[in-house]
């Protein structure tokens, strides 16, 4: 078991497979463009294989595939069947802008996932494509239908920005009324350019739902992430929040990252990083790198520093790290 030095177990890795999107949401790619990582230096689909192994060796039991847009990773499809199959399996997530789902989803049931994170802000077409730039919004609204149709464990992920789709708060949480999902509020964190934006705490998301909704009850959490959740009457599935700026859960973080480039993350919010792409690439051995990643995680840091001002990520917003 992966244990860092304040005794957290890490059972969780966050891969981001690329730092690619189809999107280019303004909370999370900055108006200049990202400057992308060459294909050299990004992992291969046999690298990540290998890493993920690796971890769930060492007792990493839940992985989520994220990006940038997983999706647009050629053959991720592949790879996602492949560590499923692994002799330690660890729970697969996935967690997508859901613009390539319906093209993806049959080969995802195929590959035994049964967890996918949509990330949807807006049901306006307009207000979407004002944040993504994009005029998916249809296709994304297909990704979530296919997923309902085959059982999958689906949670739409919302991040409330104000003045932008503060007003549409109340009908995205209303998702979760008319389907078998759940719909997630997660605060703006101020990352890169993220920081030119305002976002809106869950304690006001919460008031606002409850103004609409009424009371609605304290729900059980799921999984053992840090959601908070609510079920409102009449709603088939919940509402969660998630609160790492006004109610952070540091203390309860069981998380690391593993950027495309192959850099080891502790914290989303640290620039400190281990490069296990240098390792794998210079012959290093599996025991090697396990010991590495061992002495690594006892550095992760105790909490992350939004409240000390803007994390700057050197290249852009989250899609820079891996959301
Ligand atoms: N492309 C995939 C998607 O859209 O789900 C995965 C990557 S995306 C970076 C993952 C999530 O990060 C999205 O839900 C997005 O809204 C969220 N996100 C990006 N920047 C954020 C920020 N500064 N604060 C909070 N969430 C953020």
């Amino acid at each position: 078991m992966l244990k860092d030095g304040l005794g957290r177990e890490l059972t969780y890795l966050r891969i981001s497979l690329t730092d690619k999107c189809n999107l280019r949401c303004r909370y999370c790619v900055p108006p200049c463009g990202v400057k992308l990582k060459e294909h050299k230096d990004i992992l291969t689909l046999e690298e990540t294989q290998r890493l993920v192994d690796i971890f769930t060796k060492l007792g990493v039991n839940k992985v989520r595939f994220t990006g940038g847009e997983p999706l647009v990773r050629k053959n991720a499809v592949g790879l996602i069947k492949n560590v499923s199959k692994l002799t330690n399996a660890p729970h697969i997530f996935i967690t997508t802008n859901g613009v390539l789902l319906e093209d993806y989803i049959d080969y995802l049931c195929d590959a035994s996932v049964k967890d996918i994170n949509i990330s949807l802000d807006t049901l306006d077409p307009s207000v979407f494509e004002s944040i993504t730039g994009s005029d998916s919004l249809s296709s994304v609204i297909e990704g979530i239908r296919s997923c309902l149709v085959r059982g999958i464990n689906l949670k739409i992920n919302t991040v409330p920005l104000k003045g932008i789709n503060e007003d549409e708060i109340p009908a995205l949480a209303g998702l979760a009324r008319d389907n078998n999902l759940s719909v997630r509020f997660i605060e703006l964190m101020p990352i890169g350019c993220a920081a030119s934006y305002e976002g809106i705490s869950n304690d006001e998301v919460k008031r606002r739902l409850i103004d609409v909704y009424g009371q609605g009850v304290k729900a059980e959490a799921e999984g053992g992430g840090p959601a908070e959740y609510m079920m409102f009457e009449g709603f088939r599935g919940k509402v969660g929040f998630i609160s790492p700026i006004s109610h952070s859960f540091c203390l309860q973080c069981n998380r690391l990252r593993l950027t495309c480039d192959g850099k080891l993350k502790l914290c989303l919010a640290s620039l400190v990083s281990v490069d296990l792409k240098f390792l794998i690439r210079s012959g290093a051995s599996d025991e090697d790198i396990s010991a590495t990643i061992i002495d690594a995680v006892k550095n992760k840091p105790s909490h992350h520093e939004f409240s000390s001002g803007v994390f700057d990520p050197g290249n852009s917003g989250m899609i820079g790290i891996g959301g």
